[in-house]
């Protein structure tokens, strides 16, 4: 028999990612394909489970590793909410066993990418780190003394979440001011537009109807006022919300990745000093800031990682 492999899969709003991991973190076969969440649960698990089938056939599984959107129990395998899925209630773990017959290791998404990063990327020689991604929200996830932190509920952290602008935009979550409305690349998208409408001069302003951040990014690499603004706005409560979490937790690495991060390599200049010079002044010289190294594979790796290594919760009674 040839090398042990995991599936791991990572299943979002809009695409699952699947790949097969061995225990080294290297990932073959990867794959992507529309989610289609809008047709519900039971078409999502179908097309899942027909994905899981067409491994099996080409490889030899020693279980499945699911990273996923969304509030779950990783003790029952329940996922228990899912916005981006529409789901509650859906005991996916179990499903999967079921339809075939492999062991099912359940968790969030942003932890699964924190612990990807964590089990074979770039933090791996550290036991305790913060791992942002920052993508159309502001994913987060902990370890802490080589535990991965969940808090009392066992859904933590929302640090996308953290209240950084009294009265500012209105979040998904219902509130406002939180960190991902000003430093996503979502928030990014959506405050370029606002000024565009707003009649700033730019060289954006053809693009208005379909903007996209590798626009923008364009734009500021350009020089133009508006996506420099913008741009600048977004990294400067990037580095606050880092810097706060830094305050808090002092890890020894923060990693950070997720579309902002992978599409523009010059982003993060800049971005280590900037969060120094907003941090507790003992903590200073202990900020480190590393560019994620898996990309979009980070939590289908950090699903199937779960199944050599053991790792210990903190919290989650
Ligand atoms: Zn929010």
């Amino acid at each position: 028999m040839g090398e042990q492999y995991i599936l791991g899969l990572d299943i979002g709003g809009t695409a699952v990612k699947a790949g097969m991991v061995n225990p080294r973190g290297e990932i073959n076969h990867f794959q992507s394909i529309p989610t289609n969440g809008q047709q519900g649960p039971d078409h999502v698990l179908s097309t899942i489970i027909d994905l899981v089938r067409a491994f099996q056939e080409r490889e030899i599984l020693a279980g499945i590793g699911i990273a996923i959107a969304g509030a779950v129990d990783s003790k029952t395998g329940v996922c228990k909410y899912s916005p981006n899925l529409n789901w509650k209630n859906v005991p996916i773990g179990q499903i999967i066993r079921e339809s075939t017959g492999l062991e099912t290791k359940l968790i969030n998404d942003a932890n699964a990418a924190c612990l990807g990063e964590y089990f074979f990327g770039a933090g791996r020689n550290f036991s305790s780190i913060l791992c942002l991604t920052i993508g159309t929200g502001i994913g987060s996830g902990i370890i802490l003394d080589n535990k991965l932190f969940v808090g009392n509920s066992g859904l933590a952290p929302e640090a996308g979440h953290m209240a950084v602008l009294k009265g500012g935009p209105r979040c998904s979550c219902g509130r406002k001011g939180c960190w991902e409305t000003l430093a996503s690349a979502s928030a990014i998208i959506k405050r370029a537009a606002e000024r565009i409408n707003a009649g700033t001069n730019t060289v954006l302003n053809d693009l208005k109807d379909s903007l996209s951040l590798e626009d923008v990014l364009k734009a500021w690499q350009q020089g133009d006022n508006l996506a420099v603004e913008v741009i600048t706005e977004a990294k400067e409560y990037l580095a606050m919300g880092i810097a706060n979490l830094v305050n808090l937790f002092n890890p020894q690495c923060v990693v950070l990745g997720g579309g902002l991060i992978d599409l523009n390599s010059e982003f993060c200049a800049g971005l280590e000093d900037m969060v120094k010079e907003l941090v507790f002044p003992s903590f200073q010289d202990t900020v480190l800031i590393k560019k994620a190294q898996l990309g979009n594979k980070a939590g289908l790796a950090g699903g199937a990682g779960l199944f050599w290594n053991n790792i210990e919760t903190l919290g989650d009674r």
